[in-house]
């Protein structure tokens, strides 16, 4: 028997349902509609789009075994009422304290796997890469040491930029032709709060002009998985998911209890990420109009690259860009802005996502392309008639700059700016280039991120820290204190 339509359709009549306004949760629901119902068999509540071509995922018996079968297989889905934690009259912490990177998984029923699934609790990468690519990364070749499991890498750019994207707008792309072409019922992504640009707001989009409004990095810690509850109550058994290292680890771990026939994984490297508190004082400390930067970027140039748009503060719309020398940066205020879990950060590379999209392995102005797996491959094919490539380059040697960047970064070190920029010439034409860059990078931020946890964190960082990162701090000489 089925639920009268009308029911239904109510429940499910907005994009964001009745499940996800009020927070009640996906099993109650179904449950109620079950008693209600006679504890007939009733299909998942979904959206009415999609009602049509899913497969009605017979999922209610209460009392039978496959109920039990259920509970089993999803206990999370046995958690009542469950409201997520960091609420406003929520005393409880997320379970890994100062070093959680609210990455949203504790926000919804999926709580009920934090302590395998947390990238903080449980750092499991070279597990989950042979799960999801099939193999861990070979520590001996230093492509797969440094980017992890890849079949490819390239360089890449939208023959058009999308405007106002954060680069030319790869993601938001093939995030559309995903939806576009049916491989997904919906995409995981991140737009931006109403009242302000940079506070993210997770959302399940499923309009092209969603994810359209979701593009440009929010450079603060962004909660995407707190959309997974909507995700398993939309019933949707098809979806893509964009999001950062520790956001694909949590789900990685958990993929198997979404009940998914397809997950397709986009992710962007990602490091320094900060709270939005953090982000105001960057702001502050670094840009001469901090109140109307609309995206900023640390490029391969050795320099902060601020986009403003006056648009934001009410004005005529005059654009213009301000960069801001890495050595003129005032690191003495800024060591703190930072938040803990980034200080505890080796996945810069997004090592579980099918394909990662960043910057800093191609020459200036060209997006970083790695292809992980078949997955990923089908991804960047949807858009190859929308974007040029070339091949990687990399040139220049990075170790002695990484060297001295760890004793000034422990000092606090900032040069006068007029020696800041003039150093930032100098090292633009001769420091590293493409994935010598990249590498540059990786290194810089593995052994300022080592330093930090084995002084704030020394019980937790035989665990925590993975062998390749091992491996990669390994090559250079740290202060003892
Ligand atoms: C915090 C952060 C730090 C980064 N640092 C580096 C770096 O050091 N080196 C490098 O090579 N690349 C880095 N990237 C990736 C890079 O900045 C671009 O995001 C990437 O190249 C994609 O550009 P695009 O124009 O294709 O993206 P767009 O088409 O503009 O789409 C951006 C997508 O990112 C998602 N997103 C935005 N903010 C967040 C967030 N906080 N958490 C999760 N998802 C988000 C949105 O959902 C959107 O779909 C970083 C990204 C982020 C979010
Ligand atoms: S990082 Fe994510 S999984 Fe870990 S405690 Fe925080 S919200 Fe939970
Ligand atoms: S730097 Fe690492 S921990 Fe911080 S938001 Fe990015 S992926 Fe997560």
């Amino acid at each position: 028997m089925q639920p009268p339509t009308g029911f239904v359709v109510w429940l499910s009549s907005s994009k964001h349902s009745l499940v996800n306004k009020k927070r009640l949760s996906y099993t109650c629901v179904r449950q109620s509609l079950c008693f209600w119902l006679g504890h007939s068999v009733v299909p998942s509540l979904v959206y009415p789009s999609t009602w049509g071509n899913r497969k009605a995922r017979v999922s209610c018996t209460v009392g039978s075994s496959s109920h039990q079968k259920e509970q089993q297989l999803y206990p999370h889905r046995l958690l009542k009422n469950y409201g997520g934690l960091g609420g406003k009259y929520d005393t409880r912490q997320y379970p890994a304290k100062s070093l959680c990177s609210h990455c949203g998984l504790c926000d919804t029923r999926f709580i009920h796997y934090v302590k395998d699934s947390c990238a903080f609790l449980n750092q499991h990468i070279s597990e989950l890469e042979y799960t999801v690519h099939g193999k861990s990364r070979a520590l001996e070749i230093e492509d797969q040491l440094y980017f992890g499991v890849h079949l490819t890498m390239l360089a890449a750019r939208r023959k058009q930029p999308l405007p106002g994207a954060q680069w030319s707008g790869i993601v938001t792309s093939i995030a559309t032709r995903l939806l576009e072409t049916g491989k997904v019922q919906g995409i995981v992504c991140v737009k931006n709060d109403e009242t302000d640009r940079f506070k993210p707001k997770p959302i399940l989009a499923t309009t092209p002009e969603e994810i359209y409004a979701s593009r440009v990095n929010k450079p603060t810690l962004s909660p995407n998985l707190s959309v997974l509850d909507t995700v398993e109550a939309s019933g949707f058994t098809r979806i893509g998911v964009i999001g950062v290292g520790c956001q694909v680890e949590a789900l990685r771990s958990v993929q198997s209890k979404l009940g998914l026939e397809k997950l397709y994984v986009l992710g962007t490297p990602c490091v320094d990420n900060v709270t939005r508190k953090g982000l105001d004082k960057f702001l502050r400390t670094t840009s001469s109009s901090p109140d109307t930067v609309v995206h900023y970027e640390f490029m391969q140039d050795f320099r902060v690259h601020f986009k403003h748009d006056d648009r934001v503060v009410g004005g005529s719309g005059k654009q213009w860009t301000e960069t801001v020398p890495f050595f003129g940066l005032k690191t003495n205020q800024l060591k703190d802005i930072f938040a803990p879990s980034c200080l505890s950060c080796f996945d810069y590379v997004n090592s579980l996502a099918d394909l990662v999209v960043g910057y800093m392995g191609a020459p200036f102005g060209w997006q970083w392309i790695v292809v992980r797996n078949n997955i990923g491959k089908e991804m960047l094919d949807l858009v190859s008639s929308q974007i040029e490539t070339m091949p990687l380059s990399s040139s220049g040697n990075r170790f002695q700059a990484v060297q001295n960047s760890i004793p000034a970064y422990e000092k606090g070190m900032t040069l006068p700016m007029w020696i800041a920029q003039l150093l930032g010439v100098v090292i633009d034409k001769l420091g590293p280039k493409g994935l010598e860059y990249a590498r540059f990078s990786i290194d810089s931020h593995f052994t300022r991120n080592y330093l930090y946890m084995k002084r704030k964190f020394p019980n937790i960082l035989q665990r925590h820290v993975p062998e390749y990162a091992r491996r990669i701090i390994e090559q250079y000489k740290l202060p003892q204190q």
